[in-house]
């Protein structure tokens, strides 16, 4: 196909039909709120199954290495974000790529829905890791697709579609949820797949009419003689991946715990080399790279971000189910419900944000210091926690109020850092990789719950004190640090806010 200019593309998107912004937004929200749907659904409920008794239809995993299971996993979803990118970029275009993701995503859920074991857990993280790095990225790229570069719509048709992925999140444990907790976990699972099958309705039935040609070319494809030796490679690389795991997990030189540490050490190196790499590249400018070094700053900062908002659905989670009292006024919540709270507060304080950047116009915190503030109400929200158990103990039961008040405080911090540092990653990543900027934001999010595979091993009630408190003062320390230094960071970034 010959290639598609960028105005080409924009005007074959019909411009208006979903809230005043491109029809395309319509079928783009909907597939990832179904998405979205599924995987928050099933994180809800993951850890309970892992780690709850055979009795109770759960898998009897020691609740330690359920945690460093949830961790690792979130991180190998956002991590193989590259091999989305890159498939979308070189071989399928993104609505394909986007299809085929949300095909295997399903296949995931449906694996899980069946009640066969830790076999059918591992199989269908495979499946969902691999349709999740297909699909995530790749969509988000989609939404800006359909904007033309000069559209003032663009940062709203963000948020619109930010807000779809939390109403997603945001029902889902009551559905999913409820109906694993109350009835059993492969019920549960299934009503994910249910979810993810409705996305690719959705997409399907609407793509067509609603999306053009964006995301339909492939930007930068292999040339036929390269494709030999990619396949090759892959093929190669398939292959001896196959062996290793052949010959090392029956002799159990591979446990979960090694895999596990692997996976943390990928968490370092692959960011690290990224930027190694786009900093060398003779395509890469001089501001360009001096806003490369602004962004490593701010890539730990959102890092450290992610490793407590991610173990909302690790530690809080386990916190919800074991140390907080669920029957309040002769009503019975389910633990799973807790998940609902980050979403919901997003939904509720997301339009409050944006309004108040807007209204602060020129006078608004530039980007590293919003992101100082998100790491200091990440802190708050881990030392809130230390507070029920210096007022009575780790024995008893705590009010839900905890909780809340936690996952209200990271949401404040989530709205400092995450649209923004989204839109901060576009402007700061170099234009010849512009590409892979989605693929590299969610890296941050990768390697934080690649470290945190190791950290929240380290969680017991009995410790919770020292753990909540050290991980929350860390990050306000850092948040501090960030403040200080924030306009020298600045100065780097030649011009960008
Ligand atoms: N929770 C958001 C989502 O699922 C953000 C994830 C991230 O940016 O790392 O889309
Ligand atoms: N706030 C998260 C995100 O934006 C959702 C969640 O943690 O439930 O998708």
């Amino acid at each position: 196909m010959s290639k598609l200019s960028k105005e080409q593309i924009v005007q074959s998107v019909p411009q208006r039909g979903f809230f005043g912004q491109p029809k395309g937004l319509f079928t783009l929200f909907f597939t990832e709120f179904w998405e979205r749907f599924s995987y928050y659904g099933m994180r809800a409920l993951l850890l309970f199954y892992m780690y709850d008794s055979i009795a109770n239809g759960g898998l009897a995993i020691e609740d330690s290495t359920a945690r460093s299971i949830m961790a690792i996993y979130g991180s190998l979803v956002y991590m193989s974000g590259i091999i989305g990118g890159w498939i979308a970029d070189r071989l399928l275009g993104t609505q394909r790529t986007v299809f085929y993701g949300g095909v295997l995503i399903m296949a995931g859920h449906i694996v899980l829905a069946l009640p066969a074991g830790v076999t059918a857990l591992f199989i269908s993280m495979f499946l969902i890791i691999i349709g999740t790095g297909l699909l995530k990225p790749n969509v988000s790229n989609v939404v800006g697709d359909m904007y033309s570069p000069q559209d003032m719509r663009r940062d709203s048709g963000f948020s619109i579609f930010y807000m779809g992925i939390n109403m997603g999140a945001f029902i889902a444990p009551f559905i999913v949820g409820t109906l694993g907790q109350k009835y059993n976990y492969h019920l549960g699972f299934g009503t994910a797949a249910i979810g993810m099958f409705l996305g690719l309705i959705v997409f399907l039935a609407t793509r067509k009419k609603n999306l053009g040609l964006a995301g339909t070319y492939v930007p930068n494809p292999l040339e036929d003689g390269e494709k030999k030796v990619v396949f090759t490679r892959f093929a190669i690389a398939g292959v001896i991946i196959a062996v290793l795991a052949a010959i090392t997990i029956p002799t159990g030189i591979l446990t979960i715990n090694r895999f596990t540490f692997l996976v943390s050490i990928l968490g370092i190196v692959i960011p690290t080399l990224y930027f190694i790499v786009m900093y060398r590249s003779p395509k890469t400018n001089e501001d360009e790279k001096s806003r490369l070094l602004a962004y490593i700053p701010l890539f730990i900062a959102a890092m450290m971000f992610w490793a407590i908002q991610e173990q909302g659905s690790i530690i809080l989670a386990e916190y919800a189910d074991k140390r907080t009292a669920l029957h309040i006024f002769g009503f019975k919540l389910e633990s799973s419900w807790f998940q609902s709270l980050n979403p919901l507060f997003i939904i509720a304080l997301a339009p409050l944000f944006a309004g108040l950047w807007v209204k602060l116009g020129d006078r608004q915190p530039t980007t590293t210091r919003k992101f100082s503030f998100g790491l200091v109400f990440a802190g708050l929200s881990f030392l809130v926690m230390i507070i029920p158990s210096v007022l009575n103990g780790t024995e008893t039961l705590v009010s839900p109020i905890w909780l809340v008040l936690s996952f209200f405080l990271v949401v404040v911090g989530e709205l400092c850092l995450s649209p923004v540092g989204l839109s901060a990653t576009t402007k700061l990543a170099p234009a010849a990789f512009s590409a892979q900027t989605m693929s590299l934001w969610f890296l941050s999010n990768a390697s934080a719950q690649a470290i945190n595979a190791q950290i929240v091993k380290l969680y017991t009630p009995e410790t919770e004190i020292i753990y909540f408190g050290v991980i929350g003062g860390i990050s306000i320390l850092l948040g501090i640090l960030l403040f200080t230094v924030a306009p020298k960071i600045q100065g780097f970034m030649r011009g960008v806010r």
